[in-house]
């Protein structure tokens, strides 16, 4: 990607790749569109996050429970939940270029050049216009700003149309009917409605509860630009909490509140997030807000929706499928459809707002030398790897109490162990990587067992007993 001047997310891309977080998918026969592969270090920070949302989800909360439902499903399902009607995006082809645009996204940065007023103006209108579905109206907005392509230059467009976002495929050795097309889920969400009673009979779970999952979801994104923010392959982090209908607006405030606490924690300020009421609500909300970060160069984009989807997804599965997916309500003595307050945050989209959040250039200049390093700040909860162990030597048994000591921290966390170069080039590495710990063992070690302890963000040292080491680890790193 050529390097745009002054852009951050270039300079931090650069840096994904340079330090093995995140490489473009099979970059050897140049690349897959939209589709990304994570490094040693990007699968460790992926992991991290990855295991902090299901322990905030499920080990933290004594009424949701995980399950992992499979990718492929029965494709009635996609009938049922409306993604087979409904799961379109509206776009727009330039008849120059033959470049294709999400109509959205190209109003969108058409306002985001004009001045504040104009742009919240032009914004306004698109939204009324999507929300009634006027694709001529949309059309006419388009032409009447004036809008042009980004390569083309011109305003030539063809009209807007449709186009569904699933992905399909064949199911079986030798089929090649209609009846046999599955589809990749577009969304983990599904795999929960479809076990709801499932998990409800067999968990002896009472309402209100959740279940929670991670997993894959394939979009085919008509505009897949943006690094990891918008994937054709992708990872979902979502959670159904199924509600007394009725309770829907206190619980969907207690998951917006919950959700925005929990973001808090993955050290960003409070001032980088925002939310954003839908006006257009998908066919199955009856309220609905994203959770956005502040990214560089873009601002505010969307990380995690908050969903009230009332009883949508569960009627039209009962409907569908004829079978009933009610629950006896012992207080109440009644049978109802719950309803759903959902919380979905893209796993790779956290990835790469943990790392803007992270990345820092920074001039450590003195009158007497130029200096400068890159640092991933990291919470030291989610950093790859959590300890360095620096033999100031290769000499003098100094590799001998390092390994010692990395034997005595591997099971509890990630450490990393190197006894090449100066410390200091050691030091600028780990800080690259987002390590908040560096331990170094001197000549002083053998003698009296204390060892220098730097820390990444305010690059102090500071000797502390050998021994002491891994507990200071561990009480930095403690999650809850
Ligand atoms: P967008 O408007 O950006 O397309 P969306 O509103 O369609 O997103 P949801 O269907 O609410 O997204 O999905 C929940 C979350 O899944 C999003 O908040 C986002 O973090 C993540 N997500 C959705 N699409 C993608 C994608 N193509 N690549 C990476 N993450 C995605």
């Amino acid at each position: 990607m050529a390097k745009e001047p002054n852009s951050k997310l270039q300079d931090i891309i650069s840096h994904c790749k340079e330090y093995g977080f995140v490489f473009q998918s099979s970059e050897i026969y140049d690349g897959l569109q939209a589709v990304y592969d994570y490094g040693q270090m990007g699968a460790e920070l992926k992991k991290n996050i990855k295991d902090y949302w299901w322990y905030s989800m499920t080990r933290m909360h004594d009424n949701i429970v995980g399950i992992d439902a499979a990718i492929f499903m029965h494709p009635t399902v996609w009938k049922a939940s409306g993604h087979v009607d409904n799961f379109n995006d509206p776009m727009i082809d330039n008849r120059d270029s033959k470049k294709r645009y999400r109509v959205d996204h190209l109003i969108e940065a058409h306002a985001a050049m004009l001045d504040e007023a104009a742009g919240k103006e032009l914004i306004s209108k698109m939204e009324a216009l999507l929300a009634a579905d006027d694709f001529a109206g949309l059309k006419q907005l388009i032409d009447d700003n004036g809008i042009k392509c980004d390569i083309s230059g011109t305003g030539y467009w063809t009209d807007i149309r449709q186009f569904n976002l699933m992905f399909d495929t064949q199911m079986g050795s030798t089929s090649t009917e209609e009846d046999d097309k599955v589809y990749l889920r577009p969304e983990t969400a599904q795999g929960i409605f479809v076990n709801f009673l499932n998990v409800q009979k067999t968990g002896r779970m009472k309402i209100p509860f959740g279940i929670a999952q991670v997993g894959k979801a394939f979009r085919n994104e008509i505009v897949a630009r943006g690094f990891i923010f918008r994937m054709r392959e992708f990872e979902q982090m979502e959670m159904q909490y199924f509600i007394k209908p009725g309770t829907q607006k206190e619980w969907y405030e207690y998951w917006k509140e919950t959700r925005i606490k929990w973001h808090k924690t993955l050290g960003i300020p409070a001032e980088q997030y925002n939310f954003h009421n839908h006006v257009k609500l998908a066919h199955y909300a009856d309220a609905a807000c994203d959770i956005e970060y502040n990214f560089p160069d873009w601002g505010f984009k969307e990380v995690e929706g908050i969903h009230s989807r009332t009883d949508f997804d569960l009627s039209r599965h009962q409907e569908y499928s004829k079978k009933k997916l009610t629950y006896f309500d012992t207080e109440e003595n009644k049978h109802y459809v719950p309803y759903v307050i959902e919380t979905s945050i893209g796993l790779d989209r956290t990835v790469m707002m943990v790392l803007s959040e992270a990345y820092e250039e920074q001039d450590l200049s003195t009158a007497e030398k130029q200096d400068s390093r890159v640092v991933l700040k990291f919470a030291p909860h989610l950093a790859p790897i959590k300890l360095a162990v620096l033999p100031l030597t290769k000499k003098d048994g100094l590799p001998d109490v390092a390994k010692q000591l990395m034997d005595e921290c591997r099971p509890h966390f990630k450490c990393f162990y190197e006894e090449k170069d100066t410390i200091g080039k050691r030091y600028r590495r780990q800080d690259a990587i987002g390590t908040p710990f560096c331990v170094t063992i001197d000549h002083q070690t053998l003698e009296d067992k204390t060892v220098t302890m730097r820390h990444r963000d305010s690059m102090e040292q500071e000797r502390i007993p050998l021994d002491k080491v891994k507990d200071m680890v561990l009480e930095k790193i403690k999650q809850f």
